[in-house]
């Protein structure tokens, strides 16, 4: 069944008379079209009975088609109005449902193209086919994280006392394409207090003997699927008081999660497993963050690692398991994996070092 169809089938249930569909990752995941997002409107039409098609600008349809796309192409001239077009094709739908990231100037002109229908969003619909990965994706997942894997074994290459933030994270920057990547997504190399916050990317900070440096990396590979994997370095020396000690614990979390992780259990509780092993430890409020969140062809999606959401993991479904501790003012950890729920347990795509790596 194309994944089309089985957004349709869901779209019915939910009483959805359309799913519209504009350039992202709903799109690419539902046609293999990474249409750029312009100003001309392009927007797939996933009707709840009947064929799909794609309204797209006359200029734009050889590259939908070069992309694969499958479905009808109903092309417009730069004088048309494609919004006029779109609600003609639809006739006068009861409820449409638009995709999350949809521009609001667009949500705004559907509303005044079918002033009698009712909009939703189409996120729920989408992020449940997402959310359960094929055999394909699986696949793209694997790869990708391999190649994550790759770069995180040649950090030796770059990390070390002396350097700045900035000069090591273009290195791995670099090797993340080189090692089989499109996109590089993002690059977090936190070295010594910066480590303390969990989104801290670069800075000119010069690494320093000592510091526990927390490199988290990810890209998106040429089929559209995403990496993301942290690992904990050493600078060489020794490391400050009280981190090896919080290090230790978080391996045991991280890897009592991954054991815990399974069809039949819920989200939440993965997250409860490890957190309760911090706190006993006294690092509980240094966990300030969400055990983790879903991949695919977004690196962050559904389904969500955390407290109050009581999703049952069934198989095909990919998340980070990413514990961490963060100090304020002095360092942090973070041991991220990507699994993947298999028909009775876990795969992990990640199989680099969790130790902490001691480089100098
Ligand atoms: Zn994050
Ligand atoms: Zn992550
Ligand atoms: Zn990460």
């Amino acid at each position: 069944m194309q994944r089309w169809e089985r957004a349709q089938a869901l779209a019915k249930e939910s009483e959805i008379d359309a799913l519209l569909v504009t350039p992202g990752a709903d799109l690419r995941y539902l046609t293999g079209y990474a249409a750029k997002p312009l100003e001309r409107l392009t927007c797939l039409v996933v009707p709840a009975d009947g064929a799909p098609f794609l309204v797209a600008p006359n200029l734009e349809v050889s590259a939908a088609e070069s992309a694969g796309v499958d479905v009808e192409i109903v092309g417009w001239n730069e004088t048309d109005d494609p919004f006029a077009l779109l609600a003609s094709r639809l006739g006068s739908p009861r409820r449409i449902a638009v995709d999350d990231q949809m521009w609001a100037s667009r949500v705004l002109a559907l509303r005044d193209a079918l002033p009698a229908t009712e909009q939703t969003l189409a996120g729920p619909v989408l992020s449940h086919l997402r959310a359960r990965k094929d055999a394909a994706e699986i696949e793209a997942l694997r790869e990708a994280s391999a190649a994550i894997d790759r770069v995180h074994a040649r950090m030796a290459e770059w990390l070390r006392p002396g350097r700045t933030e900035r000069e090591v994270g273009a290195d791995i920057a670099r090797a993340i394409l080189d090692e089989g990547h499109e996109h590089v997504d993002f690059v977090i190399v936190g070295s010594g207090p910066n480590g303390a916050s969990p989104h801290h990317e670069i800075s000119d900070r010069v690494i320093e003997v000592g510091d526990p440096v927390v490199v988290d990396i990810g890209g998106t590979t040429p089929v559209g699927y995403c990496s993301d994997s942290t690992r904990n370095y050493l600078a060489g020396g020794q490391a400050p008081d009280g981190y090896l000690d919080a290090y230790a614990v978080l391996l045991v979390a991280q890897a009592v999660q991954r054991a815990h992780a399974r069809p039949g259990v819920t989200a939440e509780s993965v997250d409860r497993v490890g957190r309760t092993i911090l706190a006993e430890a006294g690092l509980g409020d240094l966990f300030i963050h969400r055990t983790g969140h879903g991949i695919g062809v977004e690196t962050h999606e559904e389904p969500y690692i955390v407290e109050g959401n009581d999703l049952v993991l069934e198989p095909g479904m990919a998340f980070s398991i990413e514990p961490g501790f963060y100090l304020p003012g002095r360092y942090g950890a973070r041991i991220e994996d990507i699994a993947i729920c298999t028909a009775d347990g876990l795969e992990v795509l990640n199989s680099t070092e969790r130790q902490l790596v001691v480089l100098d």
